[in-house]
């Protein structure tokens, strides 16, 4: 057998994957990674307890096809029928399957910009052409030049990573009511916000809201991501993403931390959201402006953010630099923890902001 040469896999390459790079958040091991929006208090423990009693079946056996069992139990814990449940791996796999779904190649995607950055690399993988639409100056979104782009698929994360922004109902019902194609909503981390566009989807049929259990479940290694909207938007979104998509552990843990762990679910989030607002408070008191956030990250405006990051990470602390976001400059997103991770975060902000900033 010859060696396949670089230039050989080239030729035979799909022409929109030409230059898709592959993912690099770079993130390199740290003592403290507050990068990824992640539950840092652990596990649910109803799911930590499955993964105790498991037999081997479990990882012998095929997973259910689509993961039936766990949308039973997201479907009574949020008030809707299954059939307007769709899983994927990780919700990341929901977004790709769903642009997959209502596109051909050549169709648009439109976006707010800064939004979730995997957004734009799902488009091309699916040679879709990406437009992104600047927010507005206070945040909210430009809701006629979203309408005006013609994107078969308009995406709208709220609360929006990075900024924490959230985009009220009566905006998305605005777009919904306006859109002649899809609009997603990601929800990744709407149990922060308290407030959901699920009800939506009742009232518009090609409102498809995705959601995850990466953040506030604690489960983003097992990869488990979800929608919501009417049958058959859904129905399409399921022929896409394919049979067994979720594992069987994955399920089974998701499944048993939905029926029994919800308390545990509910006092993280509480806990992560006044913790939220104390690092606000903190950073406001070191005379900085973090964004009001919906969210379990605070994002605040920060000048050479890059360079504060990095000095930060000398320091043994993770977070997430973003340089030059519109009307908002440099700024860095903190993940929200226990207090005392923040404290030693905040302690690494102060010396790399000295050693950068002079300040
Ligand atoms: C983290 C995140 C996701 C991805 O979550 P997975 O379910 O782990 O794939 C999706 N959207 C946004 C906005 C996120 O921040």
């Amino acid at each position: 057998m010859r060696t396949t040469t670089r230039d050989e896999r080239l030729a035979v390459a799909r022409a929109a994957y030409a230059d898709v790079p592959l993912y690099d958040p770079k993130r390199s091991p740290v003592a403290l990674d507050l990068t990824d929006n992640t539950n840092l208090w652990g596990v649910p423990p109803a799911a930590e307890q499955v993964l105790r009693t498991v037999t081997s079946p479990v990882i012998t056996r095929y997973p259910s096809l689509y993961a039936g069992d766990l949308k039973q139990a997201l479907g009574e814990w949020l008030g809707v029928t299954t059939d307007m449940l769709v899983t994927g791996c990780g919700s990341d796999d929901v977004l790709d399957s769903a642009m997959r779904a209502f596109c051909d190649p050549g169709d648009g995607v439109a976006a707010s910009v800064p939004t979730f950055a995997m957004v734009p690399i799902f488009a091309r993988m699916n040679d879709l052409v990406y437009t992104g639409i600047t927010e507005k100056e206070d945040h909210t979104l430009d809701v006629p030049a979203l309408l005006a782009t013609g994107a078969k698929v308009i995406y709208v994360c709220t609360p929006n990573n990075p900024t924490g922004c959230v985009t009220p109902l009566a905006t998305l019902r605005e777009v919904a009511s306006q859109h002649d194609g899809v609009l997603i909503v990601d929800e990744a981390y709407a149990e922060f916000a308290g407030v959901s566009a699920v009800a939506l989807v009742h009232e518009f049929p090609r409102v498809l809201v995705v959601r995850t259990m990466s953040k506030a479940f604690g489960l983003a290694g097992l990869r488990i991501g979800y929608a919501i909207g009417h049958p058959a938007l859904v129905a399409e979104v399921e022929k896409s993403r394919g049979p067994y998509k979720v594992t069987a552990l994955g399920e089974q843990m998701a499944t048993a931390a939905v029926r029994e762990s919800m308390d545990w679910v509910q006092e993280h989030v509480a806990l992560a959201v006044s913790l939220r607002e104390q690092l606000a408070d903190a950073l406001r008191a070191r005379g900085f402006a973090p964004l009001p956030s919906g969210a379990n990250f605070v994002c605040v405006p920060v000048p050479n953010a890059v360079a504060v990051g990095q000095a930060m990470r000398a320091r043994g602390v993770a977070v997430r630099p973003f340089p030059d976001l519109p009307h908002i400059g440099d700024a860095l997103r903190f993940s929200v923890g226990p207090w005392t991770l923040l404290e030693t975060c905040l302690a690494a902000f102060d010396a790399a902001h000295a050693e950068v900033n002079g300040a």
